[in-house]
C-alpha cells in the first residue's frame, strides 16, 4: 500500500478541470504525523546523496520541506511569493505562470540563503504542467547552485510538465503519480509502496 495514494482516494477531492483538492492533509490542514512518514520515505530515496539544504515554495510546499529537513537535519529554504520590507532588493527572482490559478506570479529567494555551489534538494507539493518547478530551477541556476533531486509529494502524471523534465535530465521523485481524474475517479500510475 502506498500511505499517500490511501489518503488521496480517501479525502481528495476531484473539482472541475482536473484538479484535484488536497486541503484536508495538504493546502489547508496539515497532518504532522502524516507529514512525518511522507518525509522518511523522502528520506529513504535521498538520503545518499550529498545535500546541502532543502529549497521548496511557500505556501503549501513549506510544511512538507520542513518535515524531509527535520528527517535529513537539513536546513531549509523557501522560495517567497509576496514582496516585504524584510526582504530587500538583493534577490533571486523568476516569473512563474500558474494554470489552476491563471496568474504569472514572481516567486524571489534571498542571495543571502543561497550560495553559489550550494547542492539543493528541491521539494514540492504538486508538479502538473513544470512551471513552477522550471521558477525554482532558474532561480537555481541564477544563484550558481546544483540541483541534487527533487521531491514531489503529487504528479499530475496525464498534464506534461513530468515527462518535458524528465526529457531535460532532470531527476524528479513523485511519491504518488495520478494518471487520471476523469470521471471524477482517481487513477495512479508507477505506484511504489511505502
Ligand atoms: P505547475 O507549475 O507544475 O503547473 O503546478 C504546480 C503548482 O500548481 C503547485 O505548486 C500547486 O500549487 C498547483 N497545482 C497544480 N495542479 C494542482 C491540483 O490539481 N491541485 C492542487 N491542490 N494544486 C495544484
Amino acid at each position: 500500500m502506498n500511505i499517500l495514494e490511501k489518503r488521496i482516494l480517501d479525502e481528495g477531492i476531484v473539482l472541475p478541470g482536473n484538479v484535484l483538492k488536497v486541503d484536508g492533509f495538504v493546502n489547508h490542514r496539515i497532518d504532522p504525523e502524516f507529514f512525518m512518514q511522507i518525509a522518511e520515505e523522502f528520506k529513504r530515496r535521498f538520503e545518499h546523496l550529498d545535500i546541502d539544504k532543502i529549497l521548496t515554495v511557500e505556501v503549501s510546499g513549506i510544511a512538507i520541506a520542513f518535515a524531509v529537513g527535520l528527517a535529513m537535519n537539513k536546513k531549509v529554504v523557501f522560495a517567497k511569493k509576496n514582496i516585504s520590507k524584510t526582504l530587500g532588493d538583493d534577490v533571486y527572482k523568476s516569473s512563474v505562470y500558474s494554470y489552476t490559478k491563471g496568474v504569472t506570479y514572481d516567486i524571489m529567494v534571498s542571495k543571502n540563503y543561497l550560495n553559489k555551489g550550494d547542492r539543493v534538494l528541491v521539494i514540492d507539493d504538486f508538479l502538473a504542467n513544470g512551471k513552477a518547478l522550471e521558477g525554482v530551477y532558474d532561480i537555481l541556476n541564477q544563484a550558481g547552485a546544483e540541483l541534487v533531486s527533487t521531491g514531489i509529494l503529487i504528479e499530475k502524471g496525464f498534464q506534461n510538465g513530468g515527462k518535458r523534465l524528465r526529457e531535460k535530465r532532470y531527476e524528479i521523485e513523485s511519491l504518488a503519480t495520478i494518471k487520471s481524474l476523469e470521471n471524477g475517479k482517481v487513477e495512479f500510475e508507477n505506484s511504489v509502496d511505502f
